[in-house]
């Protein structure tokens, strides 16, 4: 369901754009999933902003000429998603630190100087739905065990580091995958006191194995998106006092949380990791740092 400010005349609601409106949007390949349009859509109505978020639909070899294109028709700036984010990041003129550290940007903004900025914001989204939903949630409550290794998994590595997490175990089902985010997080992981390591995702739940010291376990993984597989997974060995979270959002009770749940274990959905990496594009481009509150996590599941 799509709202919009503005008149509402014989029944039929009209968006108050006017010359001066500010535009962004998101590019991905395919993007008619994308739940972007409408989180960006509930903040410019409830914030009554003149400005609008369009998605589209760019083939790989079109990113650049499409963001050059959106430049010179005077768009703010854009999301990218699957399969640009790291096309992207080439071709901006400077990356934040966190987009720098993954190679991989998710949020561009075209400045008054001309030049193309970079941020990725995954982590940050991350780390943000997590304080929201666990705020009793600290960096050094423990080990954090994450399955997967895809571009989720490396922004969300990097935020662990950076907020100071001290040990983090990757399993993926492609061991070499995940010995390569290791190798490229490892310097950052050292200068920031932290320990990278790679254990096999088959032996993940063994009593023995990472998951009876750990706080904190990821699913970052496609696993259990909707139509895929579940993991046959066990979760006797971890602590009692363990946060278990899925990023996957389609369903929100994945079964990897209906597992957890099922054993007592705090559970967070991935949602609201996808309604806080919005936030800083969302500020950039029009000027208001929006609030995630429960009004658009309503919207955004009536879609
Ligand atoms: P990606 O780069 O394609 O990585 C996919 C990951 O899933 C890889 O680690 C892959 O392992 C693993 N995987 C896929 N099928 C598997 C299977 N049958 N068994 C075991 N492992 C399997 O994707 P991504 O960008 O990291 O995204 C991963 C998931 O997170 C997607 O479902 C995406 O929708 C979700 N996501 C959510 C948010 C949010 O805001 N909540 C943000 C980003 C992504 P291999 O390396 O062995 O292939």
């Amino acid at each position: 369901m799509t709202s919009f400010i503005g008149s509402n005349q014989g029944g039929l609601s009209f968006p108050t754009l006017t010359g001066a409106a500010k535009l962004a949007g998101v590019i991905g390949c395919p993007i008619d999933h994308s739940k972007s349009p409408a989180l960006h859509g509930y903040w410019l109505s409830k914030y009554q902003i003149d400005g609008a978020y369009i998605p589209m639909n760019v083939e790989p070899a079109d990113l650049e000429t499409a963001l050059n294109g959106l430049r010179a028709a005077g768009f703010q700036g854009v999301n990218v998603t699957i399969p640009h984010k790291e096309a992207a990041a080439l071709l901006c003129d400077h990356l934040s630190d966190r987009a720098k550290a993954v190679s991989a940007a998710n949020t561009l903004v075209f400045q008054g100087d001309g030049l193309l900025y970079g941020d990725n914001t995954d982590g940050l989204g991350f780390i943000e739905n997590i304080r929201q939903y666990a705020p009793q949630w600290q960096p050094d409550l423990g080990p954090v065990t994450i399955l997967g290794a895809g571009g989720a998994a490396r922004g969300i590595i990097d935020a662990l580091i950076r907020e100071g997490v001290k040990q983090v175990t990757i399993a993926n089902r492609t061991e070499a995958r995940a010995r390569g985010l290791v190798d490229q997080l490892t310097q950052a992981a050292v200068a920031s006191g932290s320990m990278l390591q790679t254990y096999r995702l088959d032996k993940i739940d063994e009593p023995e194995g990472p998951l009876s010291e750990t706080a904190l376990f990821i699913n970052t993984t496609s696993v259990g998106m909707k139509g895929q597989s579940a993991f046959d997974l066990s979760f006797d060995a971890l602590p009692k006092s363990a946060l278990v979270t899925d990023i996957v959002y389609t369903p929100l009770e994945t079964p990897f949380l209906a597992a957890a749940r099922a054993q007592d274990l705090t559970c967070i959905d991935g949602l609201g990791m996808l309604l806080h990496q919005a936030v800083p594009g969302f500020n950039s481009w029009f000027c208001v740092k929006p609030e995630v509150d429960s009004g658009l996590r309503a919207h955004i599941l009536a879609q």
